[in-house]
């Protein structure tokens, strides 16, 4: 059996040089792939293997002084959602484009989806803000949640404007995992919101949804960064399809990538509108690969837009 696993840890890490050294080896060692981040404000990762190497991978975790007692988000999964293992050190375990700007620390208070869930039954006077990139919301989001303006986690900054009009709301912000959240919260609150007014979804969708995918508030598929794209969080035959075709409009959310090697945009596309524009996204990119040597190779493993 596989596993994937998402998770992070907001601690001080002394020396994430060292670090990544020690991880890579070890995830090279139980043939993990994926993808972890390592700075000196802590660590956030996504991998996949085989379910006893993942548990030796959390094992190793729960030996470590800085980044014990994790709470990994484990997914059984029928195959290995990575084709490559990526461990890097960086200035930010999710790139903010503010490092520096803004007190970090000061961060939001918790929400459980326990509460969380409690309030949605209560029609709770309240705000969801989504804290993740726009086309992620577009397949997938909470009841009444706020389509975020920004394609680009690190583009918050430039559009805490936006989200000034909820200032004096009962907020909660979410996100896939939390660890978005967590570096949201602090720019929210630079921004005009009140302490005692926001609060953070524990876990994020992924916890919510393993105690209440199939009878919650949450709508749709959740984009992940592998190869899985999306996976439901609805898994009965009640789950509601939540995005469109971007040619046709109708109802829809498969994301493709636009077969023009230069454009090579993430895109909705039906399969008949996939079929119909040649794997394009445009009559324009559909023009183009008129010229063979336009079209995106299909051996090679195409990076989906990432959160850089
Ligand atoms: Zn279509
Ligand atoms: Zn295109």
């Amino acid at each position: 059996m596989y596993q994937a696993i998402l998770y992070y840890k907001i601690c001080s890490i002394a020396n994430p040089q060292a670090e990544e050294a020690v991880q890579l080896k070890l995830c090279q060692s139980l043939n993990l792939k994926g993808r972890i981040l390592i700075s000196k404000d802590g660590i956030n990762g996504t991998l996949g293997g085989r379910s006893e190497d993942i548990a030796q991978y959390v094992a190793y975790c729960n030996t470590h002084a800085e980044i014990s007692d994790i709470d990994f988000k484990f997914d059984g999964v029928v195959s290995v959602p990575f084709t490559k293992l990526r461990v890097r050190a960086r200035p930010e375990t999710v790139a903010t484009g503010a490092l520096g700007q803004y007190d970090m620390t000061n961060r939001a208070r918790h929400i459980s989806i326990d509460t969380f869930h409690q309030w949605f039954l209560n029609k709770e006077d309240m705000v969801v803000l989504d804290m993740r990139n726009d086309y992620e919301w577009d397949i997938g989001r909470f009841k009444n949640s706020v389509r975020p303006p920004m394609k680009y986690f690190r583009d918050l900054k430039e559009n805490l404007e936006f989200y000034k009009q909820y200032q004096d709301k009962k907020v909660v912000t979410f996100c896939t995992g939390g660890i978005r959240c967590e570096l949201a919260t602090p720019q929210l609150f630079a921004a005009g919101f009140k302490p005692e007014n926001v609060y953070q979804l524990d876990g994020g969708i992924i916890k919510y949804a393993q105690t209440y995918g199939n009878d919650g508030f949450f709508e749709g598929k959740c984009f992940v960064f592998d190869d899985r794209i999306a996976i439901p969080v609805n898994t009965t035959a009640q789950a509601v399809i939540i995005g469109q075709c971007s040619h046709c409009r109708t109802t829809n959310d498969i994301y493709r990538n636009c077969r023009n090697a230069v454009c090579n945009k993430l895109f909705i596309a039906c399969d008949a509108c996939h079929a119909a524009f040649s794997g394009t996204c445009s009559e324009e990119c559909q023009n183009i690969i008129a010229d063979p040597s336009c079209i995106r190779p299909e051996r090679i493993k195409v990076p989906l837009h990432r959160n850089k």
